[in-house]
C-alpha cells in the first residue's frame, strides 16, 4: 500500500459531509427551545410550581399521538424546575441570614441549651454569636433533623424530578426499584434487580422518601407499556404513597402515545390518582417547520439544507399524524440519502426518497415484530390478495389453516383469528371495514393497506415463515381452492 493511512480517505469523506452535528436531528436529543406548546407548558408549569412552595402538585396525566413533543416538553419542564429550586436553594443563606432571622434567634436559645452554652452570648457578642450560628445552622440544613419540619420546608426547597421510561422499566418491581434508587445517597447500598418482596421494596422506597424532605415528581413516560404489560398495581401503589408519608410527598406524571390506556385502570384507581388531563394536538405543516428549522441550522452546514427541502419534511410529516419524529427522520434520512448520492446539498427529490425508505423500514419492522400467530394471518391475507380473491374472515381463516397444517403448527379459533384481522388493522398494515347486509348480518371486507411488495419481503427474510407463502400459494394454485383470478408473480 501506498504511504496513505487507511483512515484518510474516512475523514475526507467526513470532511466533505454535509452533516455539521447529526446528532441534532435525533429524536433522543434535547433542544433548548420547546416551540408552539406555550400553553400546554404554562399550564404544567402552573401545576407543578406548588413543589416549589412545598406543596404536593396534582397527579398529571399527558397523552397525544407519537411525536407531538410529549417528552421534550416533560422533560423541559422539568429541567426549568431544577433550575428554579436551585436558584431558589442558592438564595437559602440570604433568607437564612436576613428574612428569617427572628425565628432563627428564637431558635438559638435552645441550640445553646442544647450545646450546653458552646455559643457566645447572642447579647454580649452578637456578630461571632451570629456566625457561629449560622455555620451550625447551614451544617443542619445539609444533614436534616434538627431544625422543625416546617421551618426547615419553608426555607429550603427540595425538590426531585424523576423520570423514568416506561418502555424500558415496565413491572412494578422495577419502577419502585428505580424510583428508590434515584433517591438512594451515597451511604445507602441501590436496591438489587431482583429478590425483594414488594413489600421490602416499598418500605425502602418511603424510608428513601421521608429522608429526602421535599416533593418528589415521578414522571412514567409511555406508561401505557406498564399498564399493558403489568397491570394498574403500580400506579394504584404510587397513588396511596402520599397516605403513608409525612415529611415529604410524592406526584405522578403519567405520558401515553395511547389516550385509551386509561380504560384499562380500575376506577378506584383513577379516582386515587385524580388525574389533571391533557392532550398535546397533532403539529401542523407550520408548527412541524419551525420545530425542523432550529435543528436543521445545528445538525447542517451551512447553505446545505433549503427551505424549499425543510417545507417538504414538514407537509409529509403533518400529513402523516403531524408527528415531529417524522419530520426529523425525513430530514436526516434524506440528508444521508443526499451525501451517499455526492449532492453538495439536500434537494426535494431526496426528501421524497427518505419518505419512501421510511414507509418500508417501518412495514418491515412492524411485520417482523409481530407474534408467528398474527403473522400467519397476514400471510393468509397477503396470498389472498395475491390470488386476487374477494377477501373475508371465512377466506383468511381457510388459508390460515393450510399455513399453520404445513408448518406443523397447532391452528388458534377463528374468532382469534378475527382478533389479529383487527389488530392488524388498528396498526394499519389493513384495511378491515365491517359491511353490513341487512338482515343476513356483516361480513368483514379486507384489504392491504401497505406495500404488498414490502410485506412479501420481510415474509422472505423472515426466519419463521421464509418460503411459507410461495410454497402454500402453490399448493393452493394446484388444488384450485382458492379461486378463479390466477395472476400471480408466481405464475
Ligand atoms: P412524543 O414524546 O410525543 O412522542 P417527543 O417529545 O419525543 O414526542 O418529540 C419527538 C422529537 O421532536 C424530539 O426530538 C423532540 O425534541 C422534537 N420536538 C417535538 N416537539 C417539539 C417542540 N414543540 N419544539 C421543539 N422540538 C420538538
Ligand atoms: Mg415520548
Amino acid at each position: 500500500m501506498s504511504g496513505k493511512n487507511i483512515f484518510d480517505q474516512h475523514l475526507e469523506v467526513q470532511d466533505k459531509s454535509l452533516f455539521k452535528d447529526k446528532d441534532v436531528l435525533r429524536i433522543g436529543y434535547t433542544p433548548s427551545v420547546i416551540f408552539h406548546r406555550d400553553k400546554e407548558i404554562n399550564h404544567l408549569a402552573s401545576m407543578l410550581s406548588d413543589a416549589l412552595r412545598g406543596q404536593t402538585p396534582s397527579n398529571i396525566f399527558i397523552c397525544g399521538k407519537p411525536g407531538t413533543g410529549k417528552t421534550a416538553t416533560t422533560k423541559y419542564i422539568g429541567s426549568q424546575l431544577l433550575n428554579k429550586k436551585d436558584q431558589l436553594n442558592r438564595s437559602l443563606s440570604h433568607n437564612v441570614n436576613s428574612l428569617l432571622l427572628p425565628q432563627i434567634l428564637q431558635e438559638s436559645v435552645e441550640i445553646n441549651d442544647r450545646n450546653n452554652g458552646t455559643f457566645d452570648n447572642i447579647n454580649s457578642n452578637p456578630t461571632s454569636a451570629y456566625e457561629q450560628y449560622s455555620t451550625f445552622l447551614n451544617r443542619i440544613f445539609n444533614t436534616g433533623d434538627f431544625l422543625g419540619h416546617d421551618l426547615k420546608r419553608s426555607i429550603s426547597t427540595n425538590v426531585e424530578f424523576i423520570y423514568l421510561n416506561c418502555k424500558h422499566v415496565d413491572t412494578k418491581y422495577r419502577v419502585l426499584t428505580q424510583i428508590t434508587n434515584s433517591l438512594s445517597s451515597e451511604s445507602n447500598e441501590p436496591l438489587p434487580p431482583t429478590g425483594l418482596t414488594t413489600d421490602m421494596v416499598i418500605e425502602q422506597m418511603i424510608k428513601h422518601l421521608e429522608e429526602f424532605r421535599g416533593v418528589v415528581i415521578i414522571v412514567l413516560d409511555e406508561v401505557d407499556n406498564l399498564i399493558k404489560k403489568s397491570g394498574d398495581n403500580t400506579l394504584h401503589i404510587l397513588s396511596r404513597m402520599n397516605e403513608e408519608l409525612e415529611l415529604s410527598s410524592t406526584s405522578l406524571v403519567c405520558i401515553s402515545n395511547d389516550a385509551n390506556v386509561l380504560g384499562n385502570v380500575h376506577a378506584a384507581v383513577l379516582s386515587s390518582l385524580a388525574l389533571d388531563i391533557n392532550v398535546f394536538k397533532p403539529y401542523n405543516a407550520e408548527q412541524l417547520r419551525d420545530i425542523l428549522s432550529f435543528r436543521a441550522a445545528k445538525a447542517f452546514n451551512r447553505s446545505v439544507c433549503p427551505e424549499s427541502v425543510i417545507n417538504l419534511c414538514s407537509a409529509f410529516a403533518a400529513r402523516d399524524n403531524g408527528d415531529a419524529r417524522r419530520a426529523l427522520s425525513l430530514l436526516m434520512v434524506a440528508g444521508e440519502i443526499a451525501e451517499k448520492s455526492g449532492y453538495r446539498a439536500l434537494m426535494e427529490k431526496h426528501v421524497r426518497k427518505a419518505q419512501d425508505k421510511i414507509e418500508t423500514d417501518s412495514v418491515q419492522e412492524l411485520v417482523s415484530s409481530l407474534p408467528i400467530h398474527c403473522k400467519m394471518t397476514l400471510a393468509s391475507i397477503l396470498m389472498q390478495h395475491e390470488l386476487g380473491n374477494r377477501i373475508t374472515t371465512g377466506s383468511v381463516y381457510e388459508s390460515y389453516n393450510q399455513i399453520c397444517r404445513s408448518k406443523g403448527i397447532s391452528n388458534l379459533t377463528k374468532r382469534r383469528v378475527s382478533d389479529f384481522i383487527s389488530e392488524l388493522g388498528s396498526v394499519g398494515l389493513i384495511d378491515a371495514s365491517l359491511i353490513s347486509h341487512g338482515a343476513y348480518g356483516r361480513t368483514r371486507q379486507i384489504k392491504l393497506a401497505a406495500c404488498d411488495e414490502t410485506i412479501r419481503d420481510t415474509f422472505h427474510k423472515d426466519e419463521e415463515l421464509n418460503g411459507i407463502i410461495d410454497n402454500n400459494m402453490r399448493s393452493a394454485l394446484s388444488k384450485n381452492i382458492f379461486g378463479r383470478n390466477h395472476q400471480t408473480r408466481l405464475l
